[in-house]
């Protein structure tokens, strides 16, 4: 068990959450494991941040990204947080095998992050290994790079470590695995509720005023700031819940400590995007209730929302009764800034670019079209755009009984030909916003079944295509198609 040789690979660390929240997490080193090597890298990212991808992409680097090494000027800790899982309160949850190692400031001035998932025990532990397995740590890097191109706000993977190491899974030994990730913060509502179920009213000042220097900055030091504060998260989160819904991917496991108040996709477990149209549509394994269904999303949000809110309310105001007068306000104000937010990508994806009142219903017949006939959501779009252009079959081919179609399609194309925009140049903006290709589920577990396998060769085919997902690729047909009938229901299972 040896470190390997090489210089350790030089960043310009500014640790803020170490410097000024004293009290909300644990010093850490990473644990050392056999054989850290890199099986992939973000050299895009790393260019974006300003990191040197050449000294990074290497045996010191990989020594670094999977937290046995520590660099210099990092000051590496296991955050501490608490959360609602599936609704149940758990006072102390906490980076149970994840490290924060230090804060980058990109070149754009932006403040990151660098954080690793699967580095070793930490106190937040409980009963867990601190590891994670490759299979879960590809699969975030997949997703979290399909939504970064996606143009969801969400954390980027930085690389994939593989340690060396077996551990032990349910489902039996598996390769060691490290994520290093970035991320706005990695402040959550969990964050939040450690310090309100332990009473400390110090610690959640200091933690809000931080978390405002942090996300909204030009509040800091004004009178009503952890009010603003809520609304701000509020709607950061409406929205992002609102593209999620409007793309049909299923978080899956939204409990209080997954939510940021970055506004940031965190955590990607048993998420998947849905095949055909589902409102009810559940992949998670332990999500039996469909708590966290995709029509059930904006809902949960509003209430993670209210945990936060209840988090601020002594400091939103000293009467009591003030406060949740002024808290609720927000909250109630949730449902309605998510809609328009959907409305917004709804209208996009459908071409609808001048608003009128029949918009919605207008979008409610197609999903209806979709959910009575379990159409592929994703190639529905597209299929609609190529429909306006003049070419009905390849909507009418998703369809088993394509006349059920007809009369909504008739009302469309012909609201569509009224309108002062050429259905072409409506058809070419629809193609911008509606993706040809998704991390489609069979395609997920095929890359991450041959990387469990030891040939990363599916995975970086799968990875190229999602990176550019509005852009039809001569070679990446097999990528947009549905899921053979073979593949079956898909079951997600959380990464741990
Ligand atoms: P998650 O559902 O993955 O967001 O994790 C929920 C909590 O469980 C967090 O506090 C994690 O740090 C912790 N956790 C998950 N897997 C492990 C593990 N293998 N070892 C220790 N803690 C873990
Ligand atoms: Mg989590």
């Amino acid at each position: 068990m040896t470190d390997h040789p090489g210089a350790t690979p030089a960043f310009a660390f500014d640790n803020s959450y170490h410097r000024e929240l004293s009290g909300a997490y644990a010093p850490w080193q990473g644990e050392k494991v056999p054989a850290p090597r890199l099986v992939r890298f973000n050299t895009a990212l790393a260019q974006e941040l300003g990191l040197d991808p050449e000294a990074l992409d290497s045996p010191a680097g990989a020594a670094v990204l999977c937290g046995m090494r520590t660099p210099a000027g990092a000051a590496p800790l296991a955050m501490a947080y608490a959360g609602h899982q599936f609704g149940g309160f758990s006072p102390q949850l906490g980076d149970g095998r994840a490290l924060l190692v230090g804060e980058i400031i990109s070149p754009a001035g932006a403040r990151v992050d660098l954080h690793l998932k699967g580095s070793g025990r930490t106190p937040f532990s409980r009963g867990g290994d601190g590891k994670a397995a490759l299979g879960p740590v590809l699969r975030e890097y997949l997703m979290g790079e399909a939504m970064a191109a996606l143009g969801v706000p969400t954390t980027r993977a930085l690389a994939a470590v593989a340690t060396g190491e077996k551990i032990h899974r349910d489902s039996g030994a598996k390769d060691g695995a490290v994520l290093a990730r970035v991320a706005a913060s990695h402040l959550r509502v969990g964050t939040f509720q450690f310090f309100a179920a332990r009473g400390d009213t110090e610690m959640l000042r200091k933690l809000a005023d931080y978390a405002i220097a942090r996300h909204d900055p030009d509040l800091a030091g004004q009178p009503d700031r952890y009010l603003h504060f809520l609304d701000r998260v509020a709607g950061r989160q409406a929205r992002l819940v609102a593209h999620w819904v409007s793309l049909g991917f299923v978080h899956g496991v939204m409990n209080t400590d997954n939510m940021t108040l970055s506004g940031e996709t965190i955590d990607y477990g048993p998420c998947a995007f849905i095949d055909g149209y589902d409102p009810a549509a559940v992949f998670s394994s332990i999500d039996t209730t469909g708590r966290y269904a995709l029509a059930r999303q904006p809902d949960i949000a509003v209430w993670n929302l209210a945990r936060l809110a209840e988090c601020l309310l002594g400091l939103i105001d000293a009467d009591d009764a003030a406060a949740i007068a002024r808290a609720r306000e927000v909250i109630n104000g949730v449902p309605a800034r998510y809609q328009a937010a959907w409305l917004g990508h709804m209208r996009a994806k459908l071409g609808l670019t001048q608003a009128t009142p029949e918009d919605q219903p207008c979008i409610m017949g197609f999903l209806q079209s979709l959910q009575d006939q379990s159409v592929d959501y994703t190639a529905a779009f597209r299929a609609l755009a190529t429909a306006l252009r003049g070419n009905r079959a390849p909507l009418r081919a998703l369809y088993r009984r394509p006349e059920a179609l007809e009369p909504w399609l008739e009302g469309y194309l012909a609201r569509a030909a009224s309108a002062n925009r050429a259905p072409d140049a409506r058809a070419d903006a629809m193609d911008q916003v509606n993706p040809l290709y998704i991390p489609r589920n069979h395609k997920v577990e095929e890359a991450l079944q041959a990387a469990e396998a030891g040939n990363m060769a599916p995975f970086e085919s799968l990875l190229t295509v999602l990176q550019q997902p509005f852009t039809p690729s001569p070679d990446a047909q097999a990528y947009a198609m549905a899921a053979p009938e073979s593949f079956g229901p898909y079951k997600t299972y959380c990464g741990t």
